[in-house]
């Protein structure tokens, strides 16, 4: 059964799936309770609702008694030009993974359903009250690294991540344990001081999380070290070892336009409304919105951020 569902899921492009037992997540409750309490959330309120349930996926779905979880790879087979220009994460390139990775989960789940009869399974993308890292590590498909990032040791941690729950019993995988050793390069690489306390990430201080979630400026001390990126920031995984040898991946819908492959800093600065909306149609960078974007350009020159708040 194991075996089924792993070359299934392979074969509809997601490269690495893993399993594990449905035994709570009850070894992260003080961990996870004392990161709440003290804020480390910051403005992701989400993150403060449904602690129960995040820790006993059978309170999401009933009689769960296996987790299965996929990643999909993203590292694009092309690098959009940054000399000149504003950066924006990998993950953005193309479609909405959310879109993307959900189209291929319902995709399995329905082969599990055909293959093994009667059974309840649900599938989460980055969705529900899921501790979706945490259960790749158990399933086996990666660890998390000091960057907090799950990183598969082969495919490196250019990956989306899957989870389904189901009522189906299935052999566990073994899981993984962080192979970080006694690299740091991504601690030292982060231009916010965001990784200071190795595997724990300061919310506050991460880029990606002032250029896209935010609502706040970002602390004035960093003024200057958001290093061109306008929506997500990849240097934490740039620099990681274990993405030296990632392989692009063949998934037509994360390519990135022509439209988007040709802008540089000026094109970002006239961008109109009527061309995000076409250029950025179906991307994850929409969720953002244009105006939100282009408060993050206007940081870097230090126009009014304020100017956009209304709009
Ligand atoms: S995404 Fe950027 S700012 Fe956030 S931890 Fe990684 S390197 Fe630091
Ligand atoms: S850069 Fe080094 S410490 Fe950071 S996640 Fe990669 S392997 Fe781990």
């Amino acid at each position: 059964m194991k075996e089924l569902i792993r070359n299934e899921a392979l074969r509809i492009g997601f490269s690495h799936c893993g399993f594990a037992v449905n035994d709570s997540l009850e070894e992260l409750r003080v961990f996870y309770s004392d990161f709440i309490r003290r804020k480390g959330h910051a403005g992701l309120k989400y993150l403060e609702t449904y602690f129960e349930k995040r820790l006993h996926p059978e309170l999401v779905l009933e009689n769960t008694k296996s987790v299965i979880a996929v990643l999909m790879n993203y590292y694009p087979p092309q690098i959009i030009p940054e000399k000149d220009n504003f950066i924006i994460s990998k993950y953005a390139y193309g479609a909405d993974y959310h879109h993307v990775m959900r189209v291929r989960l319902n995709e399995l789940v329905n082969f599990m359903k055909f293959s093994f009869g009667d059974l309840q399974a649900k599938a989460f993308v980055d969705s529900g009250a899921v501790l979706e890292k945490a259960w790749a590590q158990k399933c086996g498909v990666g660890w998390q690294g000091k960057n907090t990032l799950i990183i598969n040791k082969s495919t490196g941690s250019f990956v989306f991540i899957g989870i389904i729950l189901t009522d189906l019993e299935i052999e566990p995988d073994v899981p993984e344990t962080s192979r970080c050793g006694t690299c740091n390069i991504c601690v030292t690489a982060c231009p916010a001081g965001a990784l200071d306390t190795p595997y724990q990430l300061n919310i506050r201080r991460c880029i990606a999380y002032l250029n896209i979630e935010s609502r706040e400026e970002p602390p004035a001390e960093l003024k200057g070290k958001l290093a061109d990126r306008i929506y997500g920031c990849d240097i934490c995984q740039d620099v990681c070892p274990y993405n030296r040898f990632a392989l692009p991946h063949l998934v037509s819908e994360f390519l990135p336009s022509e439209s988007l492959m040709q802008m540089r800093k000026t094109d970002w600065l006239v961008l109109t409304e009527a061309d995000f909306n076409r250029i950025f149609a179906g991307s994850a960078i929409k969720r953002a919105g244009y105006h939100r974007l282009k408060r993050s350009i206007a940081r870097f020159y230090e126009e009014d951020p304020h100017e956009y708040e209304s709009n």
